[in-house]
């Protein structure tokens, strides 16, 4: 069976590409996704609901060249807001 795109990882980019490209009920889209599947919200591990610490357990351990440097990070700044802390990108 053949399909006319591969998407590799259900991430936050590959979701959102596989949802538009199968918008042209003609094209054929295979979304394939590498990490572990939390089908009821109950199953998922407390360190992935953490908004103050990433989730080393679920971490693939790629990095980038170069490394993450000035006005870039990779773990998140926590800020206040009006509601409750947010994690957020630097
Ligand atoms: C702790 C933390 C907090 C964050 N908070 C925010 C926030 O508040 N707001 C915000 O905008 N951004 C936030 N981000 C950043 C945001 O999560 C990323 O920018 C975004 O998820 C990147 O999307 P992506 O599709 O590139 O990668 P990802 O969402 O990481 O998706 C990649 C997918 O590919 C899969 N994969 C990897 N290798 C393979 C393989 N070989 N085969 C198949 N599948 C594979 C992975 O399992 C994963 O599901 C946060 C990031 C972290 C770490």
């Amino acid at each position: 069976m053949g399909y006319d795109v591969v998407i590799a990882g259900a991430g936050a980019a590959g979701c959102v590409a596989a949802s538009r490209l199968s918008e042209d009920p003609k094209r054929s889209v295979f979304l394939l996704e590498a990490g572990p599947d939390y089908p009821d919200p109950t199953m998922v591990p407390p360190e992935i609901l953490s908004i103050v610490s990433p989730a080393h357990t679920h971490d693939w351990g790629y990095t980038s060249e170069p490394p993450f440097t000035e006005g870039r990070c990779a773990s998140p700044a926590v800020s206040s807001s009006a509601a409750a802390p947010q994690p957020m990108l630097r």
